[in-house]
């Protein structure tokens, strides 16, 4: 069975000439599915005949609601979806002045072992798909009814240890008969994979890079962070400026203010040192606490901010939304089938 969504117009258009249809019968099905149609019957310009060629052939996917949560707080939204496999993922949606922005999640789990992160504490089962990627924005949208302007990949899962289906679902994202959001408007987290920042450098793309830093030593990246141990700190950074040199583009790098692990000061000189002839941009977030991890939030965040702000890096401080549903950076978790129906803070489908 194909996944539909999943294709690019013109793979759509050879598959429908395989079909023996004509290519502007793609482009129709391609407008539906961008519009979020979840079943052959909805395709009203179709012939029957073709809508039942399709149904035999091909799927649409469509992910349900397994539990959508509303932070008491700040409104923020966070969808626990259930996909097709039965596997479950988390999407939140942010309110900010400048727009709705929803993180989406790249993979079922994760693989990278941060010691401070949930959503890798079961590991990782398989990536997502471009449509099921796709599918988070477009249906976040419709069950919300509020347009999305921004998009990060920064809910569960490494984007870059699923390269291809993220560009492909990027593709989509930007698509002029789609959604139709702008490079510009991406935002895609990475827990350092140097050969993959520096594929992603060669393609150019205006979106923004966001490097989880956390630690500018490697004996402190190491502990938190297993991918460090595969490519150090100063290879990293020395990905950073090569992007940075081909692309013209900021990179911002996230630093979780962990309590006397990673907020001393002299790491904060170490950050101003690495990004030296590189505009970057710090963006400090309090630590989120998560069960499973030891680490406590650091008290030192201001004068963290401030030791770096007067040697010239930029560095703000990261709100926190939807504290109160588990919504936060790193947070969130993928889902079995079984704990789906846990009432906690369950406000159903309203
Ligand atoms: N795998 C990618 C995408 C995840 S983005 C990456 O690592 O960048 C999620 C961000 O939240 C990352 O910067 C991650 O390091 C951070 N994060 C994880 N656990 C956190 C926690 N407990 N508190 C604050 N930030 C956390």
């Amino acid at each position: 069975m194909i996944d539909l969504k999943s294709m690019l117009p013109e793979e759509l258009a050879s598959f429908f000439e395989t079909l023996g249809e004509p290519a502007f019968r793609a482009k129709q099905v391609f407008t539906w599915l961008q519009k979020g149609v979840t079943s052959f019957d909805d395709m009203h310009n179709l012939p029957a005949a073709l809508r039942r060629k399709l149904a035999e052939r091909s799927y649409i996917t469509a992910p349900q609601v397994a539990r959508k949560q509303v932070s008491r707080l700040d409104g923020t939204v966070k969808y626990l979806w259930e996909l097709r496999d039965g596997n479950c993922i988390e999407t939140v949606l942010m309110r900010y002045h400048h727009g709705n922005t929803v993180c989406i999640s790249s993979q079922v789990g994760c693989r990278m072992g941060c010691a401070f992160c949930a959503s890798t504490v079961a590991g990782k089962v398989r990536d997502l798909t471009p449509s099921e990627m796709l599918d988070q924005v477009l249906f976040t949208q419709l069950d919300s009814g509020e347009e999305i302007s921004n998009v990060v990949l920064m809910g569960i899962g490494e984007p870059l240890d699923n390269k291809e289906n993220v560009l492909r679902f990027l593709e989509l994202l930007n698509h002029p008969e789609g959604l139709r959001i702008g490079m510009r408007h991406v935002s895609l987290s990475t827990c350092g994979i140097v050969p993959q920042i520096d594929a992603l450098a060669q393609l150019h793309l205006q979106l923004t890079l966001s490097v989880s830093l956390h630690a500018p030593d490697s004996p402190t990246r190491s502990d938190l962070m297993p991918v460090n141990r595969a490519y150090d700190v100063e290879e990293l950074f020395n990905a950073c400026h090569r992007y940075f040199q081909m692309t013209g583009r900021r990179i911002s790098f996230e630093y979780a203010m962990i309590d006397g692990v990673n907020d001393h000061d002299w790491q904060a000189d170490l950050i101003v040192q690495r990004l030296r002839g590189m505009p970057g941009h710090v963006n400090l977030i309090p630590l989120n606490e998560v069960a499973e991890s030891p680490f406590k939030p650091s008290r030192r965040i201001r004068q963290f901010q401030k030791r770096l702000e007067s040697q010239g890096v930029t560095a703000t401080v990261r709100r926190s939304l939807g504290g109160d549903i588990d919504a936060s950076c790193g947070q969130l978790r993928r889902k079995a089938m079984e704990e789906k129906g846990d009432a906690h803070g369950d406000l159903g489908n309203q």
